[in-house]
């Protein structure tokens, strides 16, 4: 075996080599690094061929990490002896005292059983005392180097999750920033909100909102690597899937229950397509987790905010979750805010029609009022005191429709405020909707013929039940009047029904009809389908209808096509009918 020449050293040489290698050793940036520099500097120290440390294996492993320095000799040779594990703590002491050993290995443990340094093999000789003391003096300090290099790591551990948790704040701050910003438009702020969240915190990031019919859209579609447009134009036109379907986002924004899954395969996709064209889309875009949470707002889902993993690295955590909720509460708001705003614009703009409106109707029937009792002074002066009668009574006719006319306005007004303020209390009897028919179709027969609309009344079964009959002839009344000024010139026809616990009262008329986008809307407040210019009204009959009808727990609905005629159908129930 070639030997390696030995210099003589001084003392102090020595020493400095010593400092030397203490230095290298504890200025060893890792683990990995102080093992290696430990070995390297044990083999030279002790001139043996082979420095072996086998670290102590950590919780859940069965072997530990093991590093060796070989002298140029068994580098050549390529083989290096390995340690018996059965006795990794036996010192060479214990062993010089066994005999049994030979004498070419000596070890050392670490401080805290952190592992073994094995020496095998002197180049010249035996190991001597020197060697051993040196070998436990090294295994001290290796101790320390360990712990240092241990530290070392939390610390970049430490500051590499600071960073990362200041990097995610600054994500969030900027998110919020966007949120809390804008804008009446919440399209372009979800866009841009998509857009921010990749790749920071996924791979691809889509919104879904549900509008205001219910459906699912899909709004922003946001993806980390370039090149992808083309599937991201298909995942954001992809139909959501129907009510009740599995579809993962559909179902988050639905049901508003947050998902996770991870480790996705071909079988879970399988699952939640709608459709093997998005069964493979999702396929293509390629995710292993997905985190989709509901933009919750005052109590209700309005969409989803997805975020899909692609990189194998990125892992979803409790901590993203609540990241994703929090983003998604303010995504929310902001959508709810934007929806509030345009209600109450509506609002707003319906007032203000309305208004325009109000004031249009309740002026309308003061010009004649005014000219007749104009008219009626100039003829009572005091040289003209005999005036024909026929002529004073058609005179007040007027007058007396002008007012009723007023005073049917003033009173709409006024059920409405009530109405706003829930304030709409039945006095029940005991009612005969026939009675009810009569009566309101003699008090408009004169507006009827006026209309030239000759009006028929068909009965049929038990017509009586537990009502306000006040409230029903303002129903009848209403339905009525609407069917003579919608439909002038054709007939109308009223029909009554008796079933076992409800009345079905039926208006029908052949006149202007109503478009069905209209059909719901004309139930509303100030709702109204037709211009003002043509037919003058408040557009409150039918809105204080209704919430007669539903007072009484019954059900108002409309069928009419336009210029085909309208038929509006009311079912009472009975309630306590003491008949
Ligand atoms: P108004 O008649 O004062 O406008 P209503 O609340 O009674 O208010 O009716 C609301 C709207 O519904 C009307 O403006 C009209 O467009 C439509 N409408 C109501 N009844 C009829 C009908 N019989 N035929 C056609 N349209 C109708």
């Amino acid at each position: 075996m070639p030997m390696e020449p030995v210099a003589p050293m001084s003392l102090e040489e020595a020493r400095a080599a010593e400092d030397a290698d203490s230095r290298q050793l504890l200025s060893a940036a890792t683990v990995e690094e102080a093992l290696a520099v430990l070995v390297e500097i044990a083999r030279r120290l002790t001139r043996a061929h082979q420095a072996t440390v086998v670290m102590t294996p950590t919780v859940g492993k069965t072997r530990g990490a093991s590093v060796t320095s070989l002298s140029r000799a068994y580098e050549v040779w390529g083989g290096y002896a390995v340690p018996s594990s059965d006795e990794p703590g036996r010192t060479a002491r214990e062993r010089r005292s066994a005999r049994a050993e030979p004498r070419g290995r000596i070890s050392a443990s670490l401080p805290s059983d952190a592992g073994v340094l094995y020496l095998f093999d002197r180049e010249v000789g035996d190991f001597s005392r020197e060697d051993e003391l040196a070998l436990h003096r090294l295994a001290r300090l290796a101790g320390l180097a360990l712990e240092s290099a241990r530290l070392l790591r939390e610390e970049q551990q430490a500051r590499s999750e600071a960073e990362a948790a200041e990097q995610r704040a600054a994500f969030l701050a900027d998110a919020s920033r966007l949120l809390a910003s804008s804008s009446l438009d919440p399209k372009a702020t979800l866009d841009t909100l998509a857009r921010l969240c990749v790749p920071i915190l996924a791979d691809w990031c889509f919104v879904d909102i549900v509008d205001e019919s219910g459906t699912v859209q899909r709004t922003s579609v946001a993806h980390a690597e370039p090149g992808l447009d083309a599937l991201a134009r298909r995942v954001r036109d992809f139909p959501p899937g129907p009510e009740g379907s599995a579809h993962p986002t559909t179902r988050v924004a639905r049901q508003a229950e947050s998902l996770l899954v991870d480790n996705i395969d071909d079988a879970w996709l399988r699952a939640v397509s709608v459709s093997e064209a998005h069964f493979e889309t999702m396929r293509e875009v390629g995710f292993h987790e997905i985190l989709a949470v509901p933009l919750l707002a005052r109590g209700r889902s309005l969409g989803a905010l997805t975020f899909l993993a692609v990189r194998p690295s990125r892992h979803y955590n409790p901590t993203d979750l609540e990241t994703a909720q929090d983003l998604a509460r303010r995504a929310a708001l902001l959508v709810d805010n934007a929806r509030l705003y345009r209600e109450a614009r509506r609002s707003v703009r319906l007032r203000d029609e309305f208004l325009a409106v109000a004031s249009h109707e309740l002026k309308t029937p003061l010009t004649p009022l005014q000219l007749r009792l104009q008219w009626l002074r100039r003829q009572t002066r005091k040289d003209r005191p005999f005036l024909p009668t026929p002529l004073v009574v058609s005179q007040l006719d007027v007058v007396q429709r002008q007012v009723d006319k007023l005073s049917g306005l003033v009173h709409g007004l006024l059920d409405v405020s009530r109405l706003s303020s829930g304030r709409l209390t039945l006095h029940r009897e005991d009612v005969n909707l026939e009675a009810v028919a009569r009566e309101v179709k003699d008090r408009l027969a004169v507006p009827a013929s006026q209309a030239g609309s000759p009006v028929s009344l068909s009965l049929q079964g038990d017509l009586r039940g537990h009502w306000d009959r006040v409230r029903l002839e303002q129903v009848l009344t209403n339905l009525l009047a609407n069917a003579l000024k919608y439909g002038a010139g054709q007939p109308v026809h009223i029909a009554l029904r008796g079933e076992a616990d409800r009345v079905l009262l039926r208006v029908e008329d052949s006149g202007i009809g109503i478009a069905r986008e209209y059909q719901s809307h004309i139930f509303e407040r100030f709702g109204r389908a037709v211009s003002e210019r043509h037919y003058g009204g408040l557009g409150l009959g039918l809105y204080i209808t209704r919430q007669i009808v539903e007072a009484h727990g019954g059900e108002i609905g409309v069928r009419s096509e336009p210029d085909m005629g309208s038929r509006f159908e009311v079912s009472l129930p009975r309630h306590e009918s003491t008949a």
